[in-house]
């Protein structure tokens, strides 16, 4: 299932935990039953997959940051 992209070069999709790419690599002791993967728009292959309460944890850490600096530029002004 696709889940839409980003202009920085990834779009998302999220498959079982079959057909994670990087077994080895996943990290994850949750049990999750679905994976989020980022593939890359040059290569057409997984960059990046992450389990989905890793994928939720990483969200808010992204939000948190952009809300941030969001913050910070609006004190400077
Ligand atoms: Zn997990």
């Amino acid at each position: 299932m696709s889940l839409g992209g980003f202009q920085s070069g990834f779009h998302a999709r999220t498959v079982p935990r079959s057909q994670v790419k990087w077994e080895t690599y996943l990290i994850c002791s949750h049990g999750c039953e679905e994976v989020i993967q980022l593939i890359s728009h040059v290569s057409g292959e997984v960059e990046f997959e992450l389990c989905r309460v890793e994928a939720e944890r990483m969200g808010r850490v992204l939000l948190e940051a952009a809300r941030s600096k969001r913050e910070s530029s609006t004190r400077l002004s």
